[in-house]
């Protein structure tokens, strides 16, 4: 099982969600396109699930990682032009499920930032590649995001308690963009906006100190751009996009 041929992107976007499972998710697949995005004007918020506090490689006290890593996507975000960065509480990283407290939560973030896109992790594993964008947490995060665009968040009998005690209303996601599956076939042009990619991946130091992340990245993103027929030297990324309503 794959993805259908990605659809042309809605031309309307007045505010993006972005629901990753890890501080740096986004900022490894996304941010150039992200960039963009705040550019053309779009609002955009970041939603993170868990603090990774189960990565890094150094010695760091393991209860200073949650809090080094959510000062690092914040300040990745803002390099990016991102102002708006909630992190979800109760989920430890490397135990995500797409449970339906999960899908609750990420359904309270649709109905209260009320996206006409979302863009999250692949539900979809690439076979080829288990590591990486296989990573349990980030399929299951894609999983869960995808049932509450459909049917949690436009569904008022869904979550009830969210439009009981909250007020919530049910909301509709028009698109849904998901990185790291398999074959995406939506290039996003990222040449000029690839140095604040750089400088948000740089911002993750507990992360990506450990090796030249930059170079890596330039060359996997160059690879990206050369495979889809860009002028030599483009840097760019590559999503699936699907409608959802
Ligand atoms: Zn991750």
């Amino acid at each position: 099982m794959t993805f259908p041929p990605s659809a042309p992107p809605l031309s309307d976007v007045q505010r993006a969600l972005v629901v990753s499972a890890h501080p740096d998710d986004v900022d490894f697949g996304a941010a150039g396109t992200v960039a963009r995005w705040v550019d053309e004007g779009i609002e955009v918020t970041y939603l993170v699930v868990t603090r990774g506090d189960a990565g890094g490689f150094d010695d760091t006290p393991r209860d200073q990682m949650p809090l080094l890593r959510e000062a690092e996507q914040r300040a990745a975000a803002k390099v990016v032009g991102v102002e708006q960065v909630e992190f979800l509480d109760g989920y430890a990283d490397g135990t995500l499920t797409p449970s339906i407290e999960l899908r609750r939560d990420i359904t309270r973030a649709i109905r209260r930032y009320r996206p006409d896109r979302v863009l999250t992790t692949s539900p979809v594993r690439r076979w080829e590649r288990i590591a990486g964008p296989g990573h349990p947490d980030h399929v299951a995060v894609g999983e869960a995001v995808t049932c509450a665009i459909y049917p949690d968040a436009r569904n008022r009998f869904a979550h009830p308690e969210l439009l009981r005690d909250e007020g919530l209303e049910p909301w509709v996601v028009r698109e849904v963009w998901f990185q790291g599956g398999p074959d995406p076939d939506h290039i996003v042009d990222i040449t000029q906006t690839y140095p604040r990619k750089a400088a948000a991946l740089a911002a993750h130091a507990t992360q990506t100190s450990h090796e030249d992340v930059e170079a890596r990245m330039r060359t996997i993103f160059q690879a990206v751009a050369r495979r889809a027929g860009l002028p030599e030297g483009s840097l760019a990324e590559a999503f699936t996009v699907l409608r959802t309503a």
